[in-house]
């Protein structure tokens, strides 16, 4: 079993993705996500693989007897997988997740091979100072994935890397681009030592922090979108840190997968669209009403307001 952990926006879906593409083999996933709908469950490419979302909260506080329930559903499956992946959501603390995969219980069935750390080499160094899951993340990983490295500063990784370093020491350090690591390698890993974990503390948790999702049930007007996007997103970077849905925009033919870390975002393309948007928030301290007004202000106006208008041109 492969633990997959790191902060919020590191790009964990995007290496589970890969190791999906990559491996012949027959993968049981198992993700779990702080926001409430399943928006990544989504993200995942399921080919011919067996996921299940556990969106119950963050695994290290909540849904723990879930996990467990998950995994003797796959060990009880005629066709076992040839392995298992556990994406943990971007704000857990491995040490308590990993308590419950140590029980002897689960041990019976499944050995944990590798905790993994993804990391985000552009934020790595704000993302410690500020968030003290971020340290856990890292500390108790025999893997650190350093991810998005072509688009950081080399000067800035070097650092990122000699501080990483300082929080751990002796887990190996892979820099990869778009979470391409060799996925052979990976799964053929049993080098996690659950001593490492000690006697590790409670988990711990960035003051604050809390999730919301928005949602609409009309098509977005483009320009207030852009708007909207640009002053409650971009522009609070340090309270904004992660969002990530589905929008459907006036005008577009296809739906967008918008995904926001802090100040950086992607906008794609996306198949479907049946006129709704959905959106999950994860930040520190921020007003969910005055979010929901300022997203339904971006809504192009209901068809029936529009009525009116149209009898008094005819
Ligand atoms: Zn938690």
């Amino acid at each position: 079993m492969i633990v997959i952990g790191g902060f919020l926006g590191a790009g964990k879906t995007t290496l589970v993705n890969h190791l999906i593409r990559s491996l012949p083999h027959k993968l049981g996933i198992i993700v779990n996500e702080f926001g409430q709908a399943g928006v990544d469950g989504s993200l995942i490419e399921r080919l011919e693989q067996d996921v299940q979302e556990l969106t119950a909260g963050c695994l290290c506080c909540t849904g723990r007897d879930d996990l467990v329930r998950a995994l003797v559903g796959i060990a009880m499956r005629e066709q076992k997988p040839d392995a298992v992946l556990v994406e943990l959501s971007g704000v857990a603390d491995p040490a308590p997740v990993l308590t419950t995969l140590l029980d002897r219980a689960v041990r019976a069935a499944f050995r944990v091979t590798t905790l993994v750390a993804v990391v985000d080499a552009r934020h790595i160094l704000s993302t410690l100072r500020e968030h003290p899951e971020a340290a856990r993340q890292l500390a108790y990983a025999n893997l650190v994935v350093i991810n998005k490295t072509d688009l950081a500063d080399p000067v800035l990784l070097g650092h990122a890397e000699e501080v990483l370093r300082g929080v751990n020491p002796l887990g190996q350090v892979l820099r990869v681009e778009q979470g391409q690591i060799d996925a052979g390698a990976l799964l053929a890993r049993d080098d996690f030592d659950p001593r490492a974990l000690g006697s590790a503390p409670a988990s711990v948790h960035t003051p604050g922090l809390r999730t919301f999702t928005l949602r609409a049930g009309r098509p977005l007007d483009p320009y207030l979108w852009q708007c909207f996007m640009t002053e409650y997103i971009l522009a609070r970077p340090a309270e904004v840190l992660r969002v990530k849905g589905f929008l459907d925009l006036y005008s577009y033919p296809q739906r967008v997968l918008f995904q926001a870390v802090r100040d950086l975002f992607t906008a794609d393309a996306w198949e479907g669209g049946d006129g709704t948007s959905e959106l999950v928030f994860i930040g520190k301290g921020l007003d969910r009403a005055e979010y929901e007004a300022a997203f339904l202000a971006c809504l192009i106006p209901d068809a029936a307001d529009l009525l009116p208008d149209e009898e008094a041109g005819a």
